[in-house]
């Protein structure tokens, strides 16, 4: 049985999967990349694929 941390923190992150705003865990979610820099996570590799053509990744 886990416990949760003092003050209620969970230790996984829950974050919005920007294409279809699901909420994802982002050590459990599908899919995901990094996006200047930052780590985007998605429900699924459709969604991750809509967000790279709506957002192509910029060269450097
Ligand atoms: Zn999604």
């Amino acid at each position: 049985m886990q416990r949760k941390s003092p003050g209620g923190v969970e230790p996984l992150m829950q974050v919005k999967d920007p294409v279809c705003g699901m909420k994802v865990e982002d050590s459990k979610a599908p899919a995901w990349g990094t996006y200047e820099g930052t780590p985007v996570f998605f429900c699924s590799e459709a969604c991750r694929r809509s967000y790279e053509r709506a957002r192509p990744p910029r060269p450097k």
